[in-house]
């Protein structure tokens, strides 16, 4: 039997319904392939070997009597660790929730579980889902499989890396600023970012809840749909939550795609090589017909700064329940009630989390509420101003994920500016509630390159049919 771990969800399931193998021995071909590379890369926190050849053995007993099996019946997934499993410890990466074990499952979990998927285990994150290189996880440092000695991306690190490296058929993440995006392309895997309101949120660790959304990562964006056709819908316990039909349109055809590339993605300083690999997959495109038109969205400078305020002040208002007597890990330190408060947060959170819970403190409190987080939200209108625009003319925009391939271990820990702005491709996508995808688009130096195609709100479908095509520009450049 060849490695089951190379097969894409799609074949994986074909081989399952013909009894070529079992449900177990994918599972287990998993879980050796772990046992073996995982102590290079460190993508889990934790393996459920136990609750993954339990779920295996269902899914197996059910071929068997030749019930009707999903298509992610027995295929074998990673979590990311701001997910909840119930039963299952949950850190979110973090020291203060370091033995805080799931009480329920998050909805999305609910549905995997309904749809027959295994659960591996759960991976890393940078701690609570903040940075964009998984070096803010409190445990390990997970690496990029193209090269151990960068950084697979963050947040969700574990989830890009676990998949790049055969350690997974696909896993799920949370993108609130671009965390399934960025690290998917770092890492030369699919990733997506649902229309805000299309995944539930229960049961997702909240970081920055107008902006928070699960989403999937696979080998092919085939898979990928998969997985988010599994999680998505309505769901009466997130009140965000929404289901919308597709937007109609016939067959997608090619021929009539209108896609725009904003000339602000196109920046200076950004590497030419990577710009290279861009402008060929636009050309490839236009060779089939594609209509491609240049667009622009003026407002895009102010993304960063806008995504970093928002961000801070929900996160300073979701982090305050961490205060080691509602939830979390509790100092023994400490004479009375504020000393307890002080010092279970000071012991249990890291550096990134406490500055944003500081910066965010500091955006909403009277006197310059107006000053930051006010007119925040203002140019955060402008920036969802600008896609609306712009998708009157085309049916979607083509950027690149990221300016920069994968960098390495440590080369932006000492400066939190420069690590904020590995997200400039993809945080106005956040801001706006768009849908979003990363492909994987050639190599520069032996790294993958990304590239990013946006949606308009609850068209994931149109994406979905022009990364399946965008896919094919280039040979597939999984991580060994
Ligand atoms: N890198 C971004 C941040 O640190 C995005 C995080 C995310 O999407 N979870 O805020």
């Amino acid at each position: 039997m060849s490695d089951l771990t190379t097969l894409t969800i799609v074949k994986a399931h074909e081989g399952l319904i013909k009894k070529e193998f079992s449900a177990l021995e994918l599972t287990k071909a998993y879980l050796d392939r772990i046992r073996e590379e995982d102590e290079k890369i460190h993508a889990f926190l934790v393996v459920l070997e136990e609750l993954a050849f339990s779920q295996a053995k269902e899914i197996d007993d059910l071929i068997s009597l030749k019930k009707e099996t999903p298509l992610l019946a027995g295929i074998p997934l990673a979590i990311k660790d701001n997910i909840l499993i119930d039963g299952i410890k949950c850190t979110a990466a973090s020291k203060i929730l370091e033995d805080y074990t799931a009480t329920y499952d998050a909805t999305c979990i609910k549905k995997l579980k309904n749809a027959g998927a295994v659960f591996l285990g759960k991976v890393n994150l940078d701690e609570f889902a903040m940075g964009s290189s998984c070096e803010n996880s409190a445990f390990v440092q997970t690496r990029n499989p193209h090269d151990l000695n960068r950084v697979p991306g963050g947040s969700s690190g574990g989830s890009a890396a676990s998949v790049s490296a055969r350690l997974s058929a696909g896993a799920l993440g949370s993108d609130t600023g671009g965390s399934i995006r960025l690290p998917a392309s770092f890492c030369g895997v699919v990733g997506m970012k649902p229309t805000y309101g299309r995944v539930s949120r229960y049961g997702l660790i909240a970081m920055a809840s107008s902006l928070d959304q699960i989403g999937p990562f696979a080998k092919t964006v085939e898979d990928a749909e998969i997985i988010f056709k599994t999680i998505c819908g309505e769901d009466s316990l997130d009140s965000t939550s929404i289901e919308r039909e597709d937007i109609k349109r016939e067959k997608f055809d090619i021929k009539k795609l209108r896609i725009g590339v904003p000339k602000e993605y196109f920046i200076e300083g950004m590497n030419l090589e990577v710009e290279k690999n861009i402008r060929q997959a636009i050309k490839k495109y236009e060779e089939l017909g594609v209509k491609i038109e240049e667009v622009s969205l003026p407002h895009t400078e102010y993304a960063m700064p806008v995504y970093y305020i928002i961000c801070a002040s929900e996160v300073s208002s979701n982090m305050a329940r961490y205060d080691g007597i509602r939830y979390g890990k509790r100092s023994s330190k400490g004479e009375n009630l504020l000393d307890t408060y002080l010092n279970s947060k000071s012991e249990g959170l890291g550096d990134e989390v406490r500055r944003r819970v500081m910066l965010g403190t500091y955006v909403l409190s009277s006197g310059y509420y107006d000053a930051y987080y006010v007119r925040a939200q203002k140019i955060r209108s402008l920036i969802k101003q600008d896609f609306d625009k712009a998708f009157k003319k085309v049916d979607i925009i083509l950027t690149p994920t990221s300016p920069c391939t994968a960098f390495s271990l440590g080369e932006k820990t000492k400066d939190p500016l420069t690590m904020y702005l590995s997200d400039v491709f993809v945080g106005a996508v956040n801001l706006a509630g768009l849908p979003a995808i990363s492909i994987p688009c050639g190599k520069v130096d032996n790294l993958p390159v990304g590239l990013q195609l946006i949606g308009k709100p609850f068209d994931e479908k149109t994406i979905f049919e022009a990364g399946k095509i965008a896919e094919n520009f280039q040979a597939p450049i999984m991580g060994e």
